[in-house]
């Protein structure tokens, strides 16, 4: 599937109260594809007044969609997915317009948002509650309510997928719900604006509002605003929950990663030679379950040879997308540099690719392998997020599950091994929230939820699945009498 590129900009509009609205004074910034440079639109960034009018205006509706029947307002999600499969296409040029990625990327992203649309349409058909008798005349029971106005803050890596993390369970359970979406990839949100107001949504249910760190810590301030979820780099992950947990709000924010795969002597060479290729370049690296350091158990010189080989093949504009912008691209040769001067073996550099010519000017960047790396050195230790994988020598499993538990991060781990044994025990021992067996990007299917641990989320619980359910939902108990029983008990 070939990039289209686009003939026109798209100016992005805040959609407040069912309407796209350009803002009175908004400072708006120009918008570039990682593909060719070129200007591909604008997005506004929102000051206080502006987000005080979204807010306002999700509230009024929140009032009569919570109240509105759980079967009803799946209705109306129905039709969003009817919709959101006639457009995937289109989404998924988008996505990749916008963020690098390819147009197949794009639009698994729109299919992975799907995916969990399904699954917040089918709690239509859940009964959550639950009522015992539990004294005599005494009945309790128990209600989940949705919370009222919820706002979710997504990243520039997945322009409609991470938005659909949370969209759908958060509308379908009888919220109100804000999107403020990456500054840097606000068109594909736009466009999935659209399709909800064209579903039939009613007015201020559905909202976007667009910005920086200044809209968020805005929208997070605001007394109407009741929860929050946030996906993004563990540092703004931490600084949005603890802002949130100041102003006494729910907050699940999702970080960053360096995501470990485990390779041990017996892996099988065809499951882990595409496995550690397709999760170190896939969406160029640029994802938070990517593969980042790859733990070489042993000898396994024949499969890192065989992967450096698979690596080199990929060509980009057609097998890898761009890097996100300049100051990224930057970044990452500043990490590969840094990485080479300490000491690492430099296997495949990527800053020697050929950028496709057909898109010339965009910021590209080829697989890159640094080996030999010790695990202190910042190659080893820290979020690259590009297409760079480092790799790290041990003699032993043990070795390797110690390096493990001392990531900061705990969003993937994977281990490529034949022996079901070897695979129980890393699954048992690996801290991350998300384990890999011989599958370089663990992402679990709904209604298995997404979710990490430790510097890879702050907050409880998971974003989507059930454990989005519990996120954007609280239970209210109610305990009734209705007549004084003469054989009463002390709890009567
Ligand atoms: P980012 O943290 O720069 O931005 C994410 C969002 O937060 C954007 O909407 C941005 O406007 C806003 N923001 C930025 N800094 C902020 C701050 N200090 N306070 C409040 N809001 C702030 O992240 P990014 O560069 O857009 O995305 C890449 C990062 O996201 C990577 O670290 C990646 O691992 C992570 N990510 C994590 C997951 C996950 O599920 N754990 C998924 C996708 C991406």
């Amino acid at each position: 599937m070939q990039l289209t590129l686009p003939t026109t900009a798209f100016e992005c509009q805040n959609l407040i109260g069912g309407t796209w609205q350009t803002g009175i004074d908004l400072e708006r910034r120009d918008l570039h594809s990682p593909y060719t440079g070129q200007r591909i639109g604008s997005v506004p960034m929102s000051n206080a007044a502006e987000i005080d009018r979204v807010v306002k205006a999700a509230a009024a509706a929140a009032i009569t969609w919570r109240t509105t029947p759980a079967k009803e307002r799946a209705q109306l999600l129905f039709k969003f997915r009817e919709l959101l499969l006639a457009n995937a296409d289109e989404l998924g040029q988008s996505a990749a317009l916008e963020s690098g990625k390819t147009v197949a990327e794009g639009k698994a992203g729109v299919l992975k948002g799907v995916e969990v649309l399904e699954y917040a349409l089918s709690l239509q058909n859940l009964d959550d509650g639950a009522q015992l008798e539990v004294s005599r005349g005494v009945t309790c029971e128990v209600k989940r309510e949705p919370l009222g106005v919820v706002a979710g803050i997504a990243p520039f890596n997945f322009p409609a997928m991470v938005p659909m993390w949370m969209i759908p369970i958060a509308l379908a359970v009888g919220n109100a719900f804000i999107l403020k979406p990456s500054e840097k990839v606000p068109i594909t949100a736009c466009k999935l604006g659209q399709l909800i107001l064209d579903a039939g949504l009613p007015p201020g249910v559905f909202s976007i509002i667009h910005g920086g760190r200044d809209t968020v810590d805005v929208l997070v301030d605001h007394p109407s605003v009741a929860a929050l979820g946030f996906v993004g780099s563990s540092a703004a992950a931490r600084s949005v929950y603890s802002r949130a947990a100041l102003a006494g709000k729910r907050a699940l924010c999702l970080g960053g990663a360096k995501n470990h795969l485990i390779v041990v002597p017996d892996a099988d060479p065809t499951l882990t030679i595409q496995g550690v290729v397709d999760s170190f370049t896939g969406c160029a690296g640029q994802r938070c379950m990517a593969a980042s350091l790859l733990v070489a158990v042993g000898e396994v010189d024949g499969l890192i040879d065989a992967i450096v080989e698979r690596a080199r093949g990929i060509v980009l504009g057609r097998d890898m997308g761009a890097i996100i912008d300049k100051a990224s691209l930057d970044r990452l040769h500043r990490a590969i540099e840094r990485g080479v001067a300490d000491g690492a073996k430099l296997r495949l550099d990527g800053r020697q690719a050929k950028a496709p010519e057909q898109y010339g000017g965009g910021t590209w960047l080829g697989p890159t392998i640094l080996d030999h790396a010790a695990p202190e050195w910042a190659c080893a230790k820290d979020e690259l997020f590009g297409p760079v994988i480092t790799i790290v020598r041990v003699k032993t499993l043990e070795e390797a599950l110690s390096l493990e538990a001392a990531n900061p991060y705990g969003n993937a781990t994977s281990i490529f091994t034949t022996r079901g044994g070897v695979a129980r025990m890393v699954a048992d021992r690996a801290t991350s929230g998300m384990i890999g067996i011989n599958i370089g990007v663990p992402v679990p299917r709904e209604p298995f939820s997404f979710g990490g641990t430790k510097t890879s989320r702050f907050g409880a619980g998971d974003l989507t699945g059930a454990g989005g359910v519990e996120h954007w939902t609280q239970l209210k108990k109610i305990t009734a009498k209705w007549a004084q029983h003469s054989d009463a008990t002390w709890m009567s």
